[in-house]
């Protein structure tokens, strides 16, 4: 079997289902075929109808805030700590890498830790948003300007992340990058696996990069996962 010095991991929602979180783009359960993106998922809908933009976002954000790590997310902490995984570049915004022990994280859509004003900028834990929405108010408002707060993830219509460029530039060394429960629709993300040497896909569905991936293993990532870390003599 073939060694690589340079493992790195592109997550998608697809890790995250078997936690009990729904993805966008499963042909049954996902997201999309319940909501339209452009109406809950874009700056421009925050800015234009903030109340209908946090009523339909609340109730997802608070599932991932209690949402716990599954098989998947710790087996990929665990083979970071062997060494065997560099780093993970997660378009999720669930923080379960890290709540697993994952250490090396590029967030290239943001997280649900802090918010910022929109007005002036100021930074806030996402606890101060939530509890204003939870208090009675129908949008959160920054404690020093009045102006709408948002969370710090990317909506469509912003500008990337920095640890998108940094993820970019990191991929740039992979010998081998595993691509997790992405359907690699969402663009500029969905370019990231060409530029690691090889790639290995593991999602229940067929993605757009398929056809170029070494080996397509089309099954549940909290079973593959299992299954390896128990070959390789690791309980996680
Ligand atoms: P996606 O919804 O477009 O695709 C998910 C893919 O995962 C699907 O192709 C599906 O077949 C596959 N999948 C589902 N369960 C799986 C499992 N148990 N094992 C293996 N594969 C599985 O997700 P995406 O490509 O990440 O892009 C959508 C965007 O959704 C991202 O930008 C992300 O920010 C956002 N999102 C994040 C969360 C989260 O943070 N958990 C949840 C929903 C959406």
């Amino acid at each position: 079997m073939q060694h690589y010095n340079s493992v790195f991991v592109l997550t998608g929602a697809g890790i995250s289902t078997e936690s009990g979180i729904p993805d966008y783009r499963s042909a049954q359960t996902g997201l999309w075929n319940q909501m339209d993106p452009m109406n809950v998922s874009s700056l421009y809908a925050l800015q234009r109808e903030p109340t209908i933009f946090y009523q339909a976002n609340v109730k997802h954000w608070l599932t991932y805030y209690s949402a716990e790590p599954n098989d998947a997310h710790k087996a990929l902490a665990l083979l970071e700590k062997k060494g065997h995984v560099r780093g993970i570049v997660t378009q999720n915004i669930d923080g379960l890498h890290q709540k697993a022990g994952s250490v090396k994280v590029w967030e290239v859509h943001g997280h649900l830790r802090t918010c910022s004003c929109l007005g002036c900028g100021k930074r806030y834990s996402f606890y101060q948003l939530i509890h204003q929405l939870e208090t009675g108010r129908y949008v959160p408002l920054c404690a020093k300007c009045n102006q709408l707060l948002r969370p710090d993830v990317i909506l469509f219509g912003d500008q990337m992340s920095l640890d998108f460029f940094r993820a970019r530039d990191a991929l740039k060394r992979a010998e081998l990058l595993v691509v997790v429960g992405s359907s690699l629709q969402v663009y500029p993300a969905a370019e990231l696996p060409g530029l690691a040497q090889k790639i290995v896909i593991i999602n229940l569905e067929p993605t757009p990069w398929d056809d170029q991936a070494h080996l397509v293993i089309r099954r549940s990532a909290g079973e593959v996962f299992r299954e390896l870390i128990t070959a390789m003599g690791y309980t996680v």
